[in-house]
């Protein structure tokens, strides 16, 4: 509660001007964690005017929120969304969550730094499979884009270092020579003098596993000086995932810079159980460096379709595949049969293609999930035939299943991991709290009602329960229909 619930007054005392909005007695969850409280919230153009006692503020229109959940719109970390953003813009994946801003430019792949003709390299390709978005050779082409044309959500942008790789270098299967070294921090320099607020990398992928530390090191000194992160789809998550955050942290305090570890998790049977050992690295590291995490709330992970996953997973989903298209949606197994030939040539004549994997402990993904510092981020990938349902279910997914109905944690901790950690972590100034001045970025929700609807089998339905969706004050999704506006912004990193 504000320390005056009485000061309903929106400009000065004696200024008798209605807030433009009101939106009254509606349980406010204001992204600190702190316990929620029954408020009017008063909006004035793009900001939080006001807050105060339920049922004491008046506005020039006003919506009764009894009942409803209010919180902070939520930040969707771990995004690939770098395309759809441009692409019609109306992120109706993400605002029918209650996302009002996303990070994209994850795991190494950024749209903007690189300009191709046709396909990109795997993984590239899970932003643009049929070729010709990569028009972006710099992040203020890609950022004028964004503006000429805006989205629905806010962003905040990472610099891909796959993506640099592929501008900078004729042979990917190698260490970066110095020559292609300088190219790519210039490209860094580029990136983050117009707005950029980190470099990404995705040493996991092809096209980035043979850099070795000192390759990233040399290109992350780049963010010393600025404040961007490191943040990164590490090199393994599974056998060898200890070195890998090792790695990380090496990497975070040569530079001075923190790091943001993407989607945590163990994969594959034989480590099932292992974020015991690994929470308790990252915790100890945090005591010495800034660390943060990320991850979403489901079992399976989802990217390129590849023979070298199918012996970790119980079981494969075709997410798609370019010369078979029927096959989205299927069971790798099921189409092997169906071929009659193993599951590693049915992979071979489904390329290129992208996968879903059943390959996590349920017990590891709730262990990370309630882990006090861990984020959330969907990683869904827009552009798949038959996506991973976290690309409409995330957020519903944590509010519903895992905060109401399992109890993981109460729904003040599920609003801060989506809404005030991750605008701390990310540097989101003025996001991610309801606040008198923060901006109105709102999400109105029933608490009993809100839930993932996407299934694996049916992946593309926005969720239950989430009644309105506010972007810097402007409705974008209002009783389960996008209502077109477009009030997103490019979050610049601030100037440090
Ligand atoms: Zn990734």
């Amino acid at each position: 509660m504000p320390a005056d619930p009485g000061a309903a007054a929106v400009a000065g005392a004696g200024d008798v001007r209605r807030p433009a909005l009101v939106i009254s007695n509606a349980t406010v969850f204001d992204g600190s964690g702190a316990p929620r409280f029954t408020g009017d919230v008063a909006i004035e153009g793009d900001r939080i005017a006001a807050i105060a006692e339920g049922g004491t503020l008046r506005g020039a229109a006003s919506i009764d929120a009894s009942g409803l959940a209010l919180a902070p719109g939520f930040i969707d970390v771990h995004t690939h969304d770098d395309r759809m953003l441009l692409d019609g813009g109306g992120m109706a994946p993400k605002v029918s969550q209650g996302v009002t801003t996303v990070v994209a430019g994850n795991c190494g792949i950024s749209l903007a730094g690189l300009a191709l003709q046709g396909r990109p390299p795997q993984p590239l390709d899970l932003l643009d499979p049929a070729g010709g978005w990569f028009r972006f050779p710099t992040f203020e082409d890609y950022f004028a884009a964004f503006e000429r044309q805006p989205a629905a959500t806010n962003a905040a942008f990472l610099v891909g270092h796959s993506t640099l790789r592929a501008a900078a270098m004729d042979d990917l299967s190698r260490a970066a020579s110095p020559a292609e070294c300088r190219r790519m921090c210039a490209a860094i320099d580029e990136a983050m003098q117009a707005g950029a607020i980190g470099l990404s990398t995705g040493t996991f992928y092809p096209p980035a596993a043979a850099a070795p530390t000192s390759e990233l090191i040399e290109l992350s000194r780049r963010l010393t000086a600025c404040g961007g992160l490191y943040v990164t789809h590490m090199r393994n998550e599974a056998e060898a995932i200890l070195p890998a955050i090792d790695e990380t942290l090496e990497i975070g305090r040569a530079c001075g810079i923190g790091v943001v570890i993407s989607h945590h998790k163990v994969a594959g049977l034989a480590n099932h159980g292992r974020s015991v050992e690994t929470l308790a690295r990252i915790a100890e590291a945090m005591q010495q460096q800034p660390v943060a995490l990320d991850c979403y709330p489901y079992e399976a992970s989802s990217t390129v379709l590849s023979a070298s996953r199918l012996s970790m997973s119980s079981r494969v989903l075709v997410a798609w595949s370019t010369p078979h298209p029927e096959c989205a949606g299927r069971d790798l197994a099921q189409v092997a049969a169906d071929w009659g030939v193993s599951a590693e040539e049915a992979v071979r004549r489904l390329q290129p293609a992208g996968a879903i994997y059943f390959m996590m402990d349920e017990r590891d993904v709730q262990r990370i999930l309630a882990f006090p510092e861990t984020m959330v981020g969907s990683d869904g990938l827009p552009h798949d035939a038959s996506p991973h349902p976290r690309l409409w279910g995330t957020f519903p997914r944590v509010l519903g299943h895992y905060s109401r109905d399992l109890g993981l944690f109460p729904l003040e901790v599920a609003v801060h991991k989506m809404t005030g950690l991750p605008a701390a972590r990310f540097g989101l100034n003025a996001r991610g709290r309801i606040e008198p001045g923060a901006y109105a970025d709102l999400v109105l929700f029933d608490p009993a009602t809100v839930i993932d609807s996407a299934t694996f089998e049916s992946p593309v339905r926005p969720a239950a329960g989430i009644h309105l969706v506010m972007v810097n004050g402007t409705p974008v999704w209002r009783d389960g229909v996008a209502t077109g506006e477009r009030p997103g912004r490019v979050l610049r990193r601030e100037e440090r």
